[in-house]
C-alpha cells in the first residue's frame, strides 16, 4: 500500500523522468504558484512553463488560478501555506491585498517571489521577477509613433487616445509612464492631440484589464469626440484591451486599410497575432513567459539551497515598504513582419497556430 508521501514521490518521480530527471529522487519540496486568471493566455503559458521547470528541477508544483477574484486568490495562497509550500510564486490580482497572508507565510519560513506583478504594502516579499515594465511602455509608444508616421504621413496633429491597465497593478503605471516619456513631448509640441483630453492613469485606467470595459470606453470616446474627426492612433497596453478597442472602432466603420487607427498591444496573444496579420492591430509587445518561468525557477532553486540568487535591479521596484530586489527580462516589440522570427522561429507558436 502506498502512503501519501510515496505516492507524491512517485508522481514527482514520473514527472521528473518525463522531464529527463532522476525518477527515483524524492521531491525537493512543494512550490505554490498562484496566477491571476486564465482569461488571458499569457498566464496559462506562465503556469505551464513554471510547472515544467520546477518538475524538471525535482520539485512538486501546486498551480492555482484566482480567476480575478481576490478572496479566491487569498484562499488559494493560504491553502498552499497550509500544505507546507516552501516557496510562493505570486502574480497578484491586486498587489496590495496580500499583506496578512504573506505575514503568515513569512512566519512559517516561506520564501515569497512576486511574479511579473509587484506585491505592494508588505515587507514579506523576497524577490521580484519581471520584465522591464517601463521599457514595455516605451516600446508601445515608439511603435505607435512609427505606425502613425507610416500610415498617416500627411496628417497633423495625429489624433490619439490613451488607455492604461488596471490601477491595482503597479505594472500599469510603469507601462503608462514609459509610454508617456515618448508621447508627452510630442503632445507638448503639438504633433499629437489627445482629442478627448483624457490623460493620466486616473482617467485612462482599465480595472482588471477588462477588454469589455475598454470597448465601452472607446465607444464613448468615439461618440463624444469623433463625429467630425478621425482617430489615428490608440495606445493600448494589453492585447485583450486592444481587441476590445478594435471592436469598437470596427463598430463605427473603421476597417483594415489606410484609415485604420494604429493600435498597440502587449503579450503576443494568438488572437491579436491573427489580428495583426489581418491588419487590425498594429503591434504587440512579446514577453517570453518561458524565459520568465525559467529565471524564476532557477532563482527559487538557488534560494532553497541557501544561496543568494542573481538579481539585476535593486532600485526600481519600491513596494511602499521596501525596494524589492528584482530580475528584469527584456521585452520585444513585434509588428506584422516580425511574427515569424520572434514568435514562430522561437517556438512560442507553431506556424499552424498563427495561420489557423
Ligand atoms: C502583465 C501584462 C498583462 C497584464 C494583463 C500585467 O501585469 O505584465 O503582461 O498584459 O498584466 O494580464
Amino acid at each position: 500500500m502506498l502512503n501519501r508521501r510515496h505516492f507524491v514521490a512517485s508522481v514527482v518521480g514520473l514527472a521528473a523522468l518525463a522531464a529527463g530527471g532522476d525518477a527515483f529522487a524524492e521531491s525537493k519540496g512543494l512550490i505554490g504558484i498562484s496566477m491571476p486568471t486564465k482569461s488571458s493566455t499569457r498566464w496559462i503559458s506562465d503556469g505551464e512553463s513554471m510547472v515544467k521547470e520546477f518538475t524538471a528541477l525535482g520539485y512538486e508544483a501546486d498551480l492555482q488560478y484566482g480567476e480575478d477574484d481576490i478572496p479566491n486568490q487569498l484562499a488559494q495562497i493560504e491553502n498552499m501555506v497550509t500544505k507546507g509550500a516552501k516557496v510562493l510564486i505570486i502574480a497578484a490580482i491586486d498587489g496590495s491585498t496580500l499583506s496578512d497572508i504573506l505575514k503568515k507565510a513569512k512566519e512559517a519560513g516561506v520564501k515569497v517571489f512576486a511574479y511579473d506583478r509587484l506585491i505592494t504594502k508588505t515587507p514579506d516579499v523576497d524577490y521580484y521577477t519581471t520584465f522591464d515594465n517601463f521599457g514595455v511602455g516605451v516600446l508601445q509608444a515608439q511603435s505607435l509613433v512609427q505606425g502613425l508616421k507610416e500610415r498617416f504621413a500627411g496628417v497633423k496633429p495625429w489624433n490619439v487616445e490613451l488607455f492604461g491597465g488596471s490601477p491595482d497593478d503597479t505594472n500599469a503605471f510603469y507601462f503608462y509612464n514609459g509610454a508617456m516619456s515618448v508621447l508627452q513631448p510630442m503632445i507638448d509640441a503639438g504633433e499629437i492631440a489627445v482629442v478627448s483630453g483624457q490623460m493620466g492613469m486616473d482617467k485612462v485606467g482599465t480595472l482588471r484589464w477588462d477588454g469589455a470595459v475598454a470597448q465601452a470606453r472607446m465607444d464613448n470616446l468615439l461618440s463624444a469626440n469623433y463625429t467630425d474627426k478621425k482617430v489615428n492612433g490608440v495606445l493600448a497596453p494589453y492585447d485583450g484591451l486592444s481587441r476590445g478597442i478594435i471592436s469598437s472602432l470596427k463598430g463605427v466603420g473603421y476597417a483594415p486599410g489606410p484609415e485604420m487607427p494604429i493600435v498597440t498591444g502587449q503579450d503576443a496573444e494568438l488572437a491579436s497575432v491573427k489580428g495583426m496579420i489581418a491588419g487590425e492591430q498594429y503591434s504587440t509587445v512579446f514577453k517570453d513567459t518561458r524565459e520568465l518561468a525559467k529565471v524564476t525557477a532557477k532563482m527559487v532553486d538557488t534560494v532553497l539551497q541557501g544561496k543568494e540568487p542573481e538579481v539585476n535591479d535593486t532600485k526600481t521596484y519600491n513596494n511602499e515598504v521596501k525596494v524589492v530586489p528584482s530580475y528584469l527580462l527584456t521585452p520585444h516589440s513585434v509588428g506584422k513582419d516580425d511574427i515569424k522570427k520572434a514568435l514562430v522561429e522561437s517556438g512560442y507558436y507553431t506556424q499552424e497556430q498563427v495561420d489557423g
